[in-house]
């Protein structure tokens, strides 16, 4: 996705595909985790997502640690 270059500071972080620190867009979403079954007990969850500015390969974490 395209996004301007000025509202984030790159990151540098460590890259597997690039195999060495790379700067990275970090942004943090809320994903909805959902059971497929409509006993719907669901939760949010908020994730921290890095793409490699390098090669475009995207890390995705769970910030809880459930
Ligand atoms: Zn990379």
């Amino acid at each position: 996705m395209a996004t301007t270059d000025d509202s984030i500071a790159d990151m540098t972080e460590q890259c597997l595909s690039c195999d060495g620190q790379t700067p990275h867009s970090v942004s943090v979403e809320i994903l909805t985790e959902s059971t497929k079954e409509e006993n719907s007990e669901y939760s949010r969850e908020p994730y921290r997502v890095s793409e490699c500015i390098e090669c475009g390969e995207q890390t995705t974490t769970r910030m809880n640690n459930a």
